[in-house]
């Protein structure tokens, strides 16, 4: 299965807050490839007002989230920035799309 992982980095013209929009999947091993987009992020406006937005996410796997909360905040202590990286998400984690696709093309199969 492919989770491709898009992202799309907001920067506001002042330089004073930043979004990271997600709109792919998001799993427990991409999670990852936002670490260092977060880390520049904050460094491009001081680490003062950076969101990580999963609400526009098309897959949602498990754990990603507390590994993502975890990952930053370990980053966040390395960079010596009293900021927080916030994350948004949505209430009920979506499924993939290509997983229930797959899943039905084998029940028709079947
Ligand atoms: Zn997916």
């Amino acid at each position: 299965m492919n989770h491709k992982l898009r992202v799309l980095v907001r920067l506001d013209v002042d330089r004073t807050a930043a979004v990271l929009a997600v709109n792919g999947c998001f799993t427990e091993i991409n999670y990852r490839a936002l670490l260092p987009i977060a880390r520049r992020a904050c460094a491009l406006i001081g680490g003062l007002s950076v969101t990580v937005d999963l609400t526009g996410a098309r897959h949602i796997e498990g754990n990603a989230i507390g590994s993502l909360e975890q990952a930053l905040n370990m980053m966040l202590a390395g960079m010596g920035t009293s900021g927080k990286i916030a994350v948004q998400a949505p209430p009920i984690p979506p499924v993939c799309p290509a997983l229930a696709l797959s899943q039905r093309a084998q029940e028709v199969a079947a």
